[in-house]
C-alpha cells in the first residue's frame, strides 16, 4: 500500500457510511467485509446483521429445514404455511439489492418473508424453546401432528418441545396419566414428611 492509499483508506475509515437497515452513520469498522460489493463492505452494519441472524432468521431457518426433511422422506404430506403454526406471525419482506459488483451495477428486488412472532415456550410443558439449533435436546422445538395419521396440514400442527413430543410419542395417554398420578403422589410425600410416618 502506498502512502497515498494509506491516507485515503484512513480518511474513508473516518468517514464511515450509512447502514441500509438502521440508517445510522457508522464507522467502516462497523461493517463486515462483502467481497462482491464495490466498497468491499456489507450494506448492513454488523449489529443489524447480528440482530437479523439472532432473531428473524431462526424460525425461518427451522421451518425450511423441517419442510425439506419431510419432503425428502416423501411419505408425509407437508402443505402448511408458517402462519398455520399457532403463535406464528410473518411479514413479507422486499429486499432491494442496489449496488455494484464486479460484473457492473445491478438493481434487483427479492421477495421473501420473515417471522415477527413465533413460540418461545413449549405449548405443553411451558419450558423454553431453544431455537439455536445447536443439535437436538429436550428444549429443541418440535412440530407435533395432533393426529399422527394426518400430515403437516393446516389445523393439525402444534409447536412443542422435543421433550413433550417424545413423551407423547413414547407413551399412551393412559400411561402418561398413570405416570403423572404416581409422580404427583410421591412429590406430595417428599414435601410433607409427616405423611411418611403413615407407612
Ligand atoms: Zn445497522
Amino acid at each position: 500500500m502506498t502512502a497515498e492509499e494509506f491516507i485515503k483508506q484512513a480518511h474513508d475509515q473516518s468517514k464511515g457510511k450509512v447502514c441500509s437497515k438502521c440508517k445510522e452513520h457508522k464507522l467502516l469498522s462497523e461493517f463486515d467485509k462483502g467481497i462482491r460489493h464495490k466498497d468491499g463492505l456489507q450494506y448492513q452494519c454488523k449489529s443489524c446483521i447480528k440482530e437479523y441472524k439472532d432473531n428473524v432468521c431462526r424460525f425461518k431457518k427451522w421451518f425450511q429445514n423441517k419442510k425439506g426433511r419431510v419432503k425428502q422422506k416423501g411419505n408425509v404430506e407437508f402443505t402448511i404455511l408458517p402462519t398455520d403454526i399457532p403463535g406464528v406471525k410473518i411479514r413479507e419482506v422486499i429486499t432491494k439489492g442496489i449496488g455494484e459488483n464486479k460484473y457492473g451495477s445491478f438493481n434487483r428486488k427479492y421477495k421473501s418473508w420473515e417471522a415477527t412472532e413465533y413460540p418461545k415456550v413449549c405449548t405443553v410443558l411451558g419450558i423454553k424453546l431453544d431455537w439455536d439449533m445447536n443439535g437436538c435436546n429436550n428444549n429443541s422445538p418440535s412440530l407435533d401432528r395432533v393426529n399422527p395419521k394426518l400430515g403437516y396440514i393446516k389445523g393439525n400442527v402444534i409447536m412443542m418441545s422435543n421433550l413433550a413430543n417424545k413423551m407423547k410419542n413414547n407413551a399412551t395417554p393412559e400411561e402418561l396419566k398413570q405416570f403423572s398420578e404416581y409422580h404427583l403422589s410421591h412429590q406430595q410425600l417428599d414435601t410433607n414428611p409427616n405423611q411418611i410416618g403413615l407407612f
